[in-house]
């Protein structure tokens, strides 16, 4: 099924179902994805399995001047973003100059868009670096995924590249001291002949059961909403069924925002 690379660095603003007036940052090649995991529902297709030929990841001074003329372009039409978010054809944290990247964002942001939020989406994989860590503990909005607490289905649906440890991942997140979002996406489907579902009873305990230990300041919950790499193997979880999980959540005294 078709999927979707961003062809620049800036793109946007568009209007996002979570975030408001996004506009985005792509830190990544615009002809390839690159990621750590390879999500069956990646709205930007497979990651490939072997590095193609050698893109240039955009410099941080590449970044910093591309935002700083869209920037400037949105201030002079009078046009204000709601958020700028780091997202893009991949993982953003992969980028070797992430942390340099943030403080030059957040410092244009304070000079054009003060009332803007610096938002990262990041799959949490590159929090073993410490300085993704603490660029991430100044950004307004640090989105991680948690699709699921079950090691086994995290593997179905993520296909980590890395090793990922869910009790690491957890001691990393506890440094944040609550200043973090937890994203996840729920689906149904198959994927290789065997189900995928991360909505059992099973998968929502141990989910909540992760979520009140790590108390974040609101979980996000979605489900797909464009083509996926499975194409129609994979289906939306109905809102109905995503407003009963965020139910649960609230019951931990935890705000939620769902999008179906
Ligand atoms: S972490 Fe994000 S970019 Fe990477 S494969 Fe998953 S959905 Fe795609």
């Amino acid at each position: 099924m078709p999927t979707f690379l961003f062809d620049s660095i800036v793109f946007g603003p568009v209007h996002s179902r979570r975030l408001g007036v996004s506009l985005g940052i792509n830190l990544l090649p615009v002809t390839r994805k690159v990621c750590s995991f390879n999500c069956i529902y990646c709205e930007c297709g497979w990651t490939p399995a072997k590095p193609g030929p050698k893109e240039q990841l955009p410099s941080r001074r590449e970044v910093r001047d591309a935002l700083r003329k869209k920037l400037s372009e949105m201030k002079d039409q009078g046009k204000a973003p709601d958020v700028i978010t780091y997202a893009g054809n991949g993982e953003p944290t992969l980028h070797p100059d992430f942390a340099g990247i943030i403080d030059d964002s957040l410092a244009l942001r304070d000079e054009f868009f003060p009332e803007a939020k610096v938002s990262v989406l990041s799959n949490g994989s590159m929090l073993r670096r410490k300085s993704v860590r603490e660029a991430l503990k100044k950004v307004d909005q640090n989105m991680l995924k948690l699709d699921s607490a079950l090691p086994e289905t995290v593997m179905q649906l993520n296909q980590p590249h890395v090793m990922t440890n869910l009790a690491k991942y957890e001691e990393y997140i506890r440094e944040f001291e609550g200043r973090f979002i937890i994203q996840t996406l729920f689906v149904r489907g198959e994927c290789d002949g065997r189900t995928v579902d991360n909505t059992t009873g099973e998968e929502i305990s141990a989910w909540l059961e992760a979520i009140a230990r790590l108390r974040p300041q609101q979980v996000m919950i979605y489900t797909i909403h464009r083509d996926t790499p499975l194409g129609n193997n994979l289906r939306k979880v109905p809102v109905s069924e995503l407003n009963a999980i965020a139910r649960r959540v609230n019951q931990l005294g935890i705000a939620t925002s769902v999008s179906g």
